[in-house]
């Protein structure tokens, strides 16, 4: 994972970075039109209220219209009861009052009622009833007023007969005055209207009795028109018109209740209808919301997790990929999953696993052919190829800091006779035995190879002819005096050297002269008997 951040690379360049960034940006934008959902339920809910809120005022103000229709009509019941103008006048300003009220509810009303035309017309019915009533009540008190001021005239009249000693007119008067006292018990009309036929039979049986001038006069109090009779005629005529306005109250009373009643349970109905419709729109949206996000929510969720197990067999593939590179190995990350992504991370370890192996393969075989290249299979020391490389360093060595070099020629005595008398293989095993006893005596720096047959050649570095010859005689003693030992057989061979120290020449690249020079000595050593070391002599 770490090395995984490590290589993590730019938005712009990894597939793996986008595909978070993507699904970042799905989650996102979930998030973000969930909000605008729950949003938009919540304006769609304070919506919800605001209607709620008119309708339920609309209720609250139907309520109080019939509330106040019903005192209107009660304040005018009561203007029935007024005893004079004064209080009558009271009872107006509470109409007034209350009118004001019910026009300011009714238009409020506007647009909230179901029947707001006909609740207009019916106020304005009540208010042209109740114009109707005042003036009638007015006019009552007027002819209250009128009568009783015509009903005094008549007891003075009354009176005056009896400090006239006119006590038969007194009387008549008296009986006549009788008939108007109820009038000031101001109920009970319909007696009164009866008794006033009485009054007319009462008079006229006067006749006989009484002067023809008395007779007018109680004529002119009682029966004329301007009399008390005719006043009281009048006032009863009035107050039937009030009774029937007294009806009509009766009227209206049972009409606002019954149209404000029927008004208040309409829109009570429209309340609830509405209400339900709203409650159950909410329910329906809360419900497609919720429904949307949970899924919204799933979707992202499983979304992020095949981009994350995307993500971890990408990098799990690229991890492959490196561990190829870097580790030589692919070991460390095996592979679970039966996916596309997971079958191509097994085809690429495989073939990677397959070009790793391959590639030791090739490493061994280039050693095994680097070793090949620079060794002598039988006797594992260097051969001809790498010796001429090595003696061309060491001559340009030479030339460049003058350390001087020795070169050295060996060559096994009668070799053929071994193979001619112990085969081959001993051959081989006497080149084998003198190659390891070569290199017992060598110093490291020394470098040791066999030539061709039984031909070997010593470069020694650093060293000048003296030490060399030193060297090689004790060389070529060892071997002539130790027999090698194969199947048996006790092989004694001895080797004949021809040695040089660097010779000057002319050109740095034929540093081949210095081997030839050796084996112009090597001849010299052959020639004078084996079993020797002869030194190149350059004066010769
Ligand atoms: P001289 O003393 O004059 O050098 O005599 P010689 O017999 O050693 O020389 P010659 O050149 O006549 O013979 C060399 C022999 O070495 C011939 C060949 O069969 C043998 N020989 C060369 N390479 C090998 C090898 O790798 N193994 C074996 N067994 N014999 C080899
Ligand atoms: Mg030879
Ligand atoms: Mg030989």
């Amino acid at each position: 994972m770490q090395q995984a951040i490590l290589f993590m690379p730019r938005l712009r360049d990894s597939l793996s970075l986008k595909i978070i960034s993507l699904t970042l940006l799905l989650a996102l934008m979930t998030l973000i039109s969930a909000g605008i959902g729950v949003h938009s339920l919540n304006e769609f809910k304070d919506d919800y209220q605001e209607v709620k809120d008119r309708h339920l005022n609309a209720l609250m103000k139907v309520s109080e219209l019939r509330r106040q229709s019903q005192e209107i009509i009660n304040a005018s019941m009561e203007m029935f009861l007024a005893t004079d103008l004064t209080e009558l006048q009271s009872g107006i300003l509470d109409i007034s009052d209350k009118k004001l009220r019910i026009d300011k509810i009714i238009e409020q009303l506007q647009g909230d009622s179901i029947n707001f035309k006909a609740l207009d017309d019916l106020k304005k019915q009540l208010y042209s009833h109740l114009q109707d009533l005042v003036s009638a009540l007015e006019y009552k008190f007027q002819l209250e007023d009128k009568f009783f001021a015509s009903y005094r005239s008549a007891e003075a009249l009354k009176l005056s007969q009896l400090n006239k000693s006119n006590m038969q007119l007194f009387v008549v008067m008296d009986k006549a005055i009788s008939h108007f006292n109820p009038i000031i018990n101001k109920n009970n009309v319909a007696y009164r209207a009866t008794d006033l036929k009485a009054l007319s039979s009462f008079i006229n049986s006067l006749k006989g009795e009484l002067g023809a001038e008395q007779l007018a006069k109680i004529h002119d109090v009682f029966i004329d028109k301007t009399s008390l009779a005719s006043t009281y005629q009048d006032y009863v005529t009035h107050n039937d018109k009030i009774r029937k306005l007294s009806k009509k109250n009766e009227y209206f009373t049972s009409l606002f209740v019954s149209t404000l009643g029927s008004e208040v349970l309409a829109v009570q109905n429209r309340l609830l209808n509405v209400l339900n419709k709203l409650e159950h729109e909410t329910y329906l949206r809360k419900s497609r919301l919720y429904f949307v996000l949970f899924i919204s929510l799933i979707a992202t969720f499983l979304f992020v997790l095949i981009q994350l197990n995307f993500i971890k067999r990408i990098l799990l593939i690229r991890n492959i990929i490196d561990s190829g590179h870097n580790e030589k190995t692919t070991a460390n990350f095996p592979i679970k999953g039966r996916d596309e992504l997971s079958h191509m991370a097994k085809a690429i370890k495989n073939y990677i696993e397959r070009l790793l192996k391959k590639e030791q393969e090739i490493i061994t075989v280039n050693k095994q052919l680097t070793y090949l290249a620079s060794h002598d299979v039988l006797t594992g020391i260097f051969n001809r190829h790498y010796f001429d490389q090595f003696l061309k360093q060491e001559n340009e060595r030479y030339l460049r800091y003058k350390e001087k070099y020795c070169v050295a020629m060996i060559d096994l005595d009668h070799f053929k006779k071994v193979n001619d008398n112990y085969g081959h293989d001993a051959g081989d095993a006497v080149l084998i035995d003198f190659s390891q006893r070569v290199l017992a005596h060598i110093r490291k720096t020394d470098v040791f190879a066999r030539y061709g047959g039984e031909e070997f050649v010593l470069l020694m570095p650093n060293t000048v002819e003296k030490h060399a010859l030193m060297l090689l005689e004790r060389i070529r003693e060892k071997i002539a005096s130790e027999a090698c030992t194969f199947n048996q057989h006790q092989i004694s061979f001895s080797i004949s050297v021809g040695l040089t120290e660097v010779q000057k020449i002319d050109r740095a690249e034929e540093q081949d002269k210095q081997l030839t020079f050796a084996d112009l000595a090597l001849y010299d050593a052959k020639n004078s008997g084996r079993n020797k070391v002869c030194v190149f002599n350059a004066k010769k």
